[in-house]
């Protein structure tokens, strides 16, 4: 909490520079600011309030904000859509909430160098459209592009599932223009996505979960939108049959956009034959041509590895719609948590097995049926698994034990505790399975030589130390 006299200076100051409605501090506006889509536990829901909640506009805006913060070593979150799952926005130290929202221009497109430049407050979805109207597209397609914002995915290291063609926000970035603890304004590099100059400043910021500094322009690359698309959706009897088409077509040189394999209850409501628990859908874009060559090249994969093709359906529609099914749902239930971890391939079975019949049962939670696992096949072996929590206080202890188990079982098979989402507060105490003493250490000091005073967006991504 900000002590009584040091917030009347400070609000004071940043009402004159960002304008009285800019700047908000009564109890009833400060409410949707203290937690995200992630709950700490079920008696901390909605217990940390931040002191001050600051909408600016500009760049100088930022700075401002920043040096008031400086000077009485307040606090600060940097917010985009608020809707990362981690826990990265809720203010545990209190503090000055830097939302993005109006900072959401797009400052210059650039069709020959194929770039944009945008303010990081604007969402996915807009600047989508807006690149749309140009004929080109960023290509980011999260599960949340509705809410997510550019400063937000960088900062949380967003993931697309058209990551195979297009790759994630990290590798779309050229350039940033970053306001440091320090009030300083940091240009990361030129506005290029290919250069061997100096350090490679601005993947420092890519999911840095504003630890580091606050994102106040982003320049990234974009392409021509696709001359065709087309999806390819097929059902298995399980899971595993929809994986074995899988490692398929990855063995194989399609060139695909991004595809991902499901385990359901019942996949009927999406057109499939009776009894059929295994999806794998692929998504092709490009020239026409080519696109229709290599989708034929998949539902060959799909006949020789006993599939069902999908027939009479919109691909985009119902793949768009049960995205946003399970992630709406997501968003909204406390009594549930995810698991998000990269496993190499070999050891996915092992890691499915002790993960659905030791770790969660032992500890009394039980898989989502109708959408138990996902998984990404396209540049990574991404894991998704949604189960829910007792709704008791054993409930969450257990689930605590359980969640660290997991993130070691991840590790134990040489892979990571959580490829997507972030760290926050949610995987922050298990870091240290994942990195050594000496990785530790040096991102410790990254983090002081940039905000020596530890005021942005602390008590996140790093375990205390
Ligand atoms: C329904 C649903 C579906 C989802 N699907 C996906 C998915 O497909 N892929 C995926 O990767 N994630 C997904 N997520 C998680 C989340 O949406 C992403 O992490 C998203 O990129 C966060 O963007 P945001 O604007 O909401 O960021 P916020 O939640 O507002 O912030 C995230 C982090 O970024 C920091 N930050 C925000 N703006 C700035 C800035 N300008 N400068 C510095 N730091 C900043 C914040 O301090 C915070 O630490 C999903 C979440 C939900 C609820």
């Amino acid at each position: 909490m900000i002590e009584k006299a040091i917030m009347g200076q400070a609000l004071a100051a940043l009402s004159d520079e960002l304008g009285e409605e800019n700047v908000l501090w009564r109890k009833s506006d400060l409410v949707p600011y203290t937690r995200d889509t992630f709950t700490i536990s079920p008696e901390e829901d909605n217990k940390y309030f931040p002191d001050m909640v600051v909408l600016p506009r500009t760049t100088a805006g930022v700075q401002e904000v920043v040096r008031v913060a400086r000077k009485h070593r307040i606090p600060l979150l940097p917010k985009g859509g608020g809707s990362n799952r981690t826990g990265m926005l809720v203010p545990i130290h209190g503090g000055i909430v830097v939302d993005t929202i109006k900072m959401n221009r797009v400052l210059e497109i650039d069709p020959l160098n194929l770039s944009v430049t945008v303010q990081p407050g604007i969402t996915l979805k807009e600047l989508e459209e807006k690149l749309s109207g140009r004929g080109l597209a960023l290509n980011q397609e999260q599960g949340s592009v509705k809410v997510a914002t550019v400063g937000g995915a960088i900062s949380s290291f967003g993931f697309s599932r058209k990551n195979q063609k297009y790759g994630t926000i990290a590798d779309r970035v050229e350039s940033l223009e970053v306001v440091l603890a320090n009030g300083e304004i940091l240009r990361t590099g030129p506005k290029v996505l290919y250069t061997s100059t100096g350090y490679k400043l601005s993947q420092l910021f890519v999911g840095a979960e504003g630890t580091l500094g606050i994102i106040t322009e982003a320049t990234l690359r974009v392409e021509p939108l696709p001359e065709a698309k087309e999806t390819v959706l097929a059902f298995y009897d399980d899971f595993w049959a929809a994986l074995r088409a899988a490692e398929r077509l990855r063995g194989s040189c399609a060139a695909f956009v991004g595809a991902e394999a499901y385990e359901v209850e019942n996949a009927e409501e999406l057109g499939a034959p009776e009894g059929k628990k295994g999806i794998f859908f692929v998504m092709f874009e490009g020239l026409k041509g080519e696109v229709e060559a290599q989708a034929e090249f998949v539902r060959d994969i799909v006949r020789e590895t006993g599939g069902a093709l999908a027939s009479g359906y919109d691909p985009e529609g119902l793949i768009g719609l049960y995205a946003t099914q399970w992630c709406g749902l997501r968003a909204i239930s406390r009594f549930e948590d995810e698991v998000l971890p990269y496993i190499p391939a070999q050891h996915i079975r092992e890691y499915y097995d002790r993960l659905w019949n030791e770790i969660m049962p032992k500890h009394g939670l039980s898989p989502f049926s109708y959408d138990k696992l996902s998984m990404d096949v396209g540049r990574y072996s991404m894991l998704y698994g949604r189960f829910s929590i007792p709704e008791s206080e054993t409930g969450w202890q257990e689930y605590r034990r359980a969640h660290r188990e997991a993130a070691r079982t991840a590790v134990e098979l040489g892979g990571s505790i959580c490829a997507c989402t972030g760290v926050g507060i949610s995987h922050r105490d298990n870091l240290d399975l994942e990195f050594s003493d000496v990785a530790l250490d040096v991102m410790r000091r990254i983090k002081r030589v940039l905000d020596p005073d530890n005021i942005m967006n602390p008590g996140k991504k790093l375990p205390p130390g």
